[in-house]
């Protein structure tokens, strides 16, 4: 394998069995990857306790395997990482760029979400506080001088989504210092994927639209860390009538067990990869086959949300 080889994951978070809307991702990702003779992995994002499900690790990976989406390698389980979370904390810390926060949830709930860096310079020590991450001062919004304009240019993260396009983001004035371990001690979401990925060697990060938003976090915690930064693609996300994303809590249905090959075939045209009809009657083997072979970033529509199929 050479050092320039696609490297892809899914990485799921074991909150219930696969519905369409991550079947979707994993598909994606797979057959992009696949496409390019890369590595394929899957990662459980398994840092949660309070949310995940018992058994739905293994409920998962058996789907996965239903739908002849194998990967390559051993599953990285996050929950078996908490040291190298803990080592990319204390590097952070040598860079002086993590502090402890004391806020309490009503006064986030009063910040509406943008933390103000209250707790950035009172050098509290207490190791039941939540840990942030300094993204540097807040912009002011209008800028009357020649400096505070560069100022606020500066402070701009952007990436080109390989489906969206142009994306950028304000850390310091959309986002604020962000938290990467939480009051309760579970490391933060944006942290540990990043840490992972990099662990990982992952070059090519396909997933929903819903992250659209974390990954100037996630590429600001790359460049803090002195990590490499990959290609991302964020797909539409699937819908249900309501306009609420499918997901284990609005009760999106799992998938059924027998239907593999019209799940799979639904996907495809879902993401207006336009497979002939004569596919549907085709093996997993065979629409997969397909799929690699048509695979085109550049017919799935650049939106962050679609309508999942009826029957899901
Ligand atoms: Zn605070």
């Amino acid at each position: 394998m050479s050092a320039l080889s696609r490297i892809g994951r899914f990485a799921p978070s074991p909150t219930g069995p696969l519905h369409f809307g991550s079947l979707v991702s994993a598909l994606a990702s797979y057959l992009d990857i696949r496409q390019h003779g890369g590595r394929w992995l899957v990662r459980i994002e398994d840092i949660d306790p309070p949310r995940e499900i018992s058994g739905a690790s293994a409920t998962i990976l058996q789907q996965l395997q239903a739908h002849g989406l194998h990967w390559d390698g051993n599953v990285l389980y996050q929950s078996e990482r908490l040291p190298s979370y803990l080592e990319a904390l204390d590097q952070l810390k040598q860079k002086d760029l993590i502090y402890y926060c004391q806020c309490n949830r009503p006064r986030m709930q009063r910040l509406g979400g943008i933390y103000d860096s209250q707790c950035r310079y009172l050098q509290l020590t207490a190791k039941d506080h939540a840990i942030r991450l300094n993204v540097g001062d807040r912009v002011p919004t209008k800028g009357g001088i020649e400096g505070e304009i560069e100022r606020e240019d500066a402070a701009y993260l952007s990436f080109t989504d390989q489906i969206l396009g142009h994306y950028q983001q304000c850390l310091r004035a959309e986002v604020g210092d962000f938290v990467l371990r939480r009051r309760d001690g579970l490391f933060s979401y944006q942290l540990a994927v990043v840490v992972d990925d990099q662990y990982q060697g992952i070059t090519h990060i396909m997933r929903g639209s819903d992250l659209l938003d974390s990954t100037p976090r996630q590429i600001y915690l790359q460049q803090c860390l002195g990590y490499s930064q990959p290609e991302y693609a964020h797909l539409p996300v699937a819908i249900n009538p309501d306009g609420q994303k499918l997901s284990k809590q609005n009760h999106a249905a799992a998938l059924v067990p027998g239907d593999e090959a019209h799940n799979l075939f639904t996907a495809l045209v879902w993401l207006q990869q336009e497979p002939p009809a004569a596919l549907a009657k085709q093996s997993i083997t065979e629409i997969l086959d397909w799929g690699i072979k048509h695979w085109s970033l550049a017919k799935i529509p650049g939106t962050l949300e679609m309508a999942a199929p009826q029957e899901f």
